[in-house]
Formats: C-alpha cells, structure tokens, sequence
C-alpha cells in the first residue's frame, strides 16, 4: 500500500492524523504523510482514515 495526501483538497480537520499519527501529521494547514504504513494493522486504519477523511483528500495505491 502506498498512501498519498492531496494537500490541495485537505481542509487539516486533523482526523486522519488522530486516528494513524505514525503515518499522518498536520504540517502547517494540512496532513502530511510522514511514513508510509509498515503493518497490516496501520494499513487497516490508514483504510479507515482514508474512508471516514470527508473531502476525499487521501489516495491509496496498492
Ligand atoms: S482526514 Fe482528510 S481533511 Fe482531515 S486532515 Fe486528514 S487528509 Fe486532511
């Protein structure tokens, strides 16, 4: 999995960073990928994130 962030779509509601704050952080007005997901477990919350994220901002590739 390869996750990316649209930071021109990221309102920085901060969500996905509270929810995998080792792979997401808010740098200035939006969520940044700071590491791509190393687990299944943070594969499944990235997932998550990426589907509860309200303006569709994160990508996923797999
Ligand atoms: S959940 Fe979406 S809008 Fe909120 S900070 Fe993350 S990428 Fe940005």
């Amino acid at each position: 999995m390869t996750v990316q962030v649209d930071g021109a779509r990221c309102i920085g509601c901060g969500m996905c960073a509270a929810a995998v704050p080792a792979v997401f952080g808010i740098r200035g007005r939006v969520s940044t990928v700071l590491s791509q997901p190393r687990t299944a477990a943070e594969e499944a919350r990235v997932f998550d994130a990426a589907n509860g994220c309200p303006v569709n901002a994160i990508r996923i590739r797999r």
